[in-house]
């Protein structure tokens, strides 16, 4: 068996949700590339080091997500820690069975993830693939952004494999056109580029996945998987070869919360164990199906052995 260590960079929040009961709420962890850390954590055997790269204040609620990691299993050495800031939050409420989201993210901590060029090569040195996405990129200033790119591409000089979920949110850019221009330098770095169909059509104006997977192609991504919610996944190989592969039906859809991320995992894990491009995108989907069919982001019985 492999020894091996994922690096996830990101930013988790605390995630405070109605419980029904008024005056209390529930309180969790949640983001877009720790969801993906955790389910990596719980698909891949201990020969796996999965480590979560970030920065949390110093602060009670900043030790209590760094418990959280650690009780999962998730390593937290490269986690900074910042004495000036905070974790950033959001809230959930619950109408009518419809989510809707209110963040306090503007100055968190993770904002300065990448800002010790320093600290982040020493989380990279010796890991076998860093995982990240446009929401790491977003949340970052120019100047750090330049940083984290110029660290993978390293990286990814040494050997290191690097995978991408471009996860576009222009909400967090300051316009489409600079979130466009960023993701794509994004993309030149990464081995692996994951992104989903439906904000690539609405982002990019892809009129298939095809189109999506030949554009990061050729801004240099080697491979490219287009997710498609219930469609086929299209696999772009570094051939230039496409594939598609149907993913199974859900038949209680109850969350879509963390598909993607989840997906991205389920895909990681079953490669890294040696599976065919084929069996991973069937994981993926399988472990995607069990998480949508369940409330929130982390579900921890959607993990069958892989
Ligand atoms: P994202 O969460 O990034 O928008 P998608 O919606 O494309 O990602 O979904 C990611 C994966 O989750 C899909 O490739 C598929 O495997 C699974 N999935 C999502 N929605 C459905 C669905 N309605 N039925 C079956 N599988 C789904």
């Amino acid at each position: 068996m492999k020894m091996g260590r994922i690096v996830s960079i990101g930013e988790c929040m605390g995630e405070l949700s109605e419980t029904g009961s008024p005056g209390t709420l529930s309180m969790g962890f949640a983001g877009d590339t720790l969801n993906t850390a955790y389910y990596l954590r719980h698909s891949l055997g201990k020969d796996w080091q999965v480590d979560y790269v970030s920065a949390v204040g110093t602060d009670g609620l900043s030790d209590r997500m760094v418990d959280f990691l650690n009780n999962e299993g998730i390593g937290t050495e490269h986690v900074r820690r910042l004495a000036d800031k905070t974790i950033g939050l959001y809230y959930i409420t619950l109408k009518d069975g419809e989510r809707s989201f209110t963040y306090w993210r503007n100055d968190s901590a993770a904002k300065r993830l990448a800002s010790d060029p320093a600290a982040l090569n020493h989380a990279l040195e010796g890991a076998d693939l860093a995982y990240w996405s446009g929401i790491t990129l977003a949340i970052l200033s120019n100047q750090d952004r330049l940083t984290l790119i110029e660290a993978l591409g390293q990286f990814a000089g040494k050997g290191g494999t690097v995978v991408f979920d471009p996860n576009l949110r222009p909400r967090l850019w300051d316009n489409p056109e600079t979130m466009r221009g960023w993701v794509h330098r994004a993309a030149a770095v990464s081995d692996l580029c994951l992104p989903s169909f439906e904000d690539e059509a609405t982002w990019f104006g892809d009129a298939d996945p095809t189109a999506t997977a030949k554009r990061y192609q050729e801004e240099g991504a080697r491979r490219v998987i287009v997710k498609n919610g219930a469609d086929d996944v299209t696999f772009a190989a570094s051939s230039g070869e496409v594939s598609r592969i149907s993913v199974p039906s859900v038949k209680h859809l109850v969350d879509t919360t963390a598909a993607g991320d989840s997906f991205n995992a389920g895909y990681l894990a079953s490669e890294l164990n040696g599976a065919s491009v084929q069996d991973a995108v069937s994981a993926g989907a399988r472990l995607a199906g069990r998480v949508i069919g369940a409330r929130g982001a982390l579900v921890p019985n959607a993990v069958k052995p892989v």
